[in-house]
C-alpha cells in the first residue's frame, strides 16, 4: 500500500517550466526564476564559489530580516540542528526530548550529537509538542528539549521557556519549516535561543539544500562557525584575504557543514521575496479555510492566538469516520490529478526506533499520524486550483464513504 501511494503521487513538485493545469496539481513547488539564475551566474564567474562573502551577506540579511543577533549558514537544517545542540552543551549520553511526530532529521541531529532522542506526545490539534507530556519524559539524564515548530506553526514557546527554566534544561528550536512565522508578535529565531531553519525546496525559501542557525549568543555563534568548518579558528575566506599571513589553528574536531556562495546568492534573492511568499501562502490558507468550512469530515488547521504560522504546509485533520479511509482518499485524490500527502506519523514506529522503544504508544501522535493530510500550497497556486482541490476532496470523501 505504501509503495502504491508513493507511485500515484510521485509528482511532489511541479515542473517549474510546465503548465500546472496539465491535469495535475503538485503538493509543493519552489519559486525560482531568472533572478536566482543570474545571482548564481555572477558568483560562478566571480572566481569564489565556496563559503565566502555571499554567505556572510546572506547570514546578515537573514538575521536582520527576523531580528536575530547572529546567524550561521550551513549546508542543511540537519547540520544546523547538530551544531545548535553541540553549542548548547548537549553531550554523548544525554537525553533530548523532542516531539514523536516530526521530520526524521530532528531525531537524527540528536543522534549525531551522541545523545538519545526521547519522544514526547503532541497536541492532536496543533501537532506541536505537548508541554505536559514533555515534562513527563524528563529524567536525570535529560539535558535539552528540542522544540519543533511543526509545519510552520509556532509551538507554545512561553510554556516551554518556563518549563526549561524550572527544570534546568536547555531549549533549542527546530524552525526548519517555519521561517517567517511569528510567536507573540516576533519572528521565530528572534527569541534569543539557538533556532534552525531549512532551505530545502519543501520549505519557505530554498537554496536547493541549506540551513541556518541563529542565536542571541555571540559565543555560541563563534563556536558554531568553527565547528561548521573543520573546527578551524578562521575561515578559508579570511585566510585568503590575508594572503596567507593568517594561519588557522584547531581547538576541536569539526565538520564540513558549509553552504556555498552559489547557494547563498540564491538565498539572498529568495529572502528578498519572503514577504510576498508569506502573503501568498497566508491568502491561500485563508481561502482553504473558507472552501472547507462546510465539509463536516474535515477539521481545518487550528491556530492558537499567540501564533502566526507561515503556512509552509496546509494540513487538515479528518474526523473519525473519514480518518479510517485516509489512505484510500489519497489514492482517489491522486487519480483526480491532486498530489496530497499523508501527515507525519510517530517516529517511534520507524524500524530504527521500534527496536529501542518497542512499547511506546502516544495517543496524540497516533491520532495525528492516522488522520492528517497535506493539501497543495505554494506561491503561484491559483484560486481556481484551490477550488479544484476542494472539489476533488469533497468528491473523494463521497467516494470512500
Ligand atoms: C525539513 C526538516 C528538517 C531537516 O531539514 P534539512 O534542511 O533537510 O536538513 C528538520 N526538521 C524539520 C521539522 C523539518 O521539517
Amino acid at each position: 500500500m505504501n509503495e502504491l501511494l508513493l507511485d500515484l503521487s510521485a509528482a511532489e513538485f511541479g515542473d517549474s517550466t510546465g503548465d500546472l493545469f496539465d491535469g495535475h496539481i503538485p503538493l509543493a513547488r519552489p519559486w525560482l526564476g531568472e533572478e536566482e539564475a543570474e545571482a548564481a551566474r555572477r558568483v560562478i564567474l566571480s572566481g569564489w564559489v565556496s563559503q565566502g562573502p555571499m554567505t556572510a551577506e546572506f547570514e546578515q540579511a537573514l538575521a536582520k530580516t527576523i531580528g536575530a543577533a547572529h546567524a550561521v549558514a550551513t549546508n542543511a537544517a540537519t547540520s544546523a540542528l547538530h551544531l545548535a545542540l553541540l553549542v548548547s552543551g548537549v553531550r554523548p549520553g544525554d537525553e533530548v526530548i523532542c516531539p514523536a511526530t516530526t521530520c526524521m532529521a530532528t531525531a537524527n541531529a540528536i543522534c549525531h550529537a551522541g545523545a538519545e532522542p526521547v519522544f514526547a506526545d503532541v497536541d492532536p490539534d496543533t501537532f506541536n509538542l505537548d508541554p505536559a507530556s514533555a515534562e513527563d519524559q524528563i529524567s536525570g539524564r535529560t539535558r535539552a528539549i528540542l522544540l519543533v515548530h511543526q509545519i510552520g506553526l509556532p509551538a507554545d514557546l512561553a510554556t516551554f521557556e518556563s518549563l526549561a527554566g524550572r527544570r534546568g534544561l536547555v531549549l533549542v528550536e527546530d524552525a526548519a519549516t517555519a521561517l517567517g512565522a511569528k510567536y507573540a508578535g516576533r519572528f521565530l529565531g528572534a527569541h534569543g535561543r539557538p533556532t534552525c531553519f531549512s532551505f530545502h525546496p519543501r520549505k519557505i525559501i530554498t537554496t536547493g539544500e541549506g540551513g541556518m542557525l541563529v542565536t542571541g549568543s555571540a559565543e555560541q555563534a563563534e563556536r558554531a562557525r568553527s565547528l561548521r568548518s573543520t573546527g578551524a579558528s578562521i575561515s578559508d575566506f579570511d585566510r585568503h584575504n590575508a594572503k596567507g599571513v593568517l594561519q588557522q589553528i584547531y581547538h576541536e574536531v569539526g565538520f564540513n557543514y558549509r553552504l556555498t556562495d552559489i547557494q547563498a546568492a540564491i538565498g539572498l534573492v529568495q529572502l528578498g521575496r519572503l514577504g510576498q511568499m508569506l502573503a501568498e501562502r497566508r491568502a491561500q490558507a485563508e481561502h482553504y479555510h473558507l472552501l472547507l468550512a462546510d465539509v463536516d469530515e474535515v477539521q481545518i488547521p487550528h491556530v492558537p492566538p499567540e501564533a502566526e504560522p507561515c503556512w509552509s504546509s496546509y494540513c487538515i485533520k479528518l474526523r473519525s469516520a473519514a480518518a479510517a479511509h485516509r489512505d484510500e482518499l489519497l489514492v482517489q485524490l491522486a487519480s483526480r490529478g491532486i498530489s496530497c500527502r499523508r501527515g507525519i506519523g510517530p517516529l517511534y514506529a520507524e524500524p530504527f526506533f521500534r527496536s529501542h522503544e518497542p512499547d511506546l504508544y502516544l495517543p496524540g501522535s497516533e491520532e495525528v499520524g492516522r488522520s492528517t493530510l497535506f493539501l497543495p500550497i505554494f506561491p503561484g497556486l491559483t484560486v481556481e486550483q484551490q477550488e479544484s482541490v476542494a472539489a476533488a476532496l469533497k468528491e473523494s470523501l463521497v467516494g470512500v464513504r
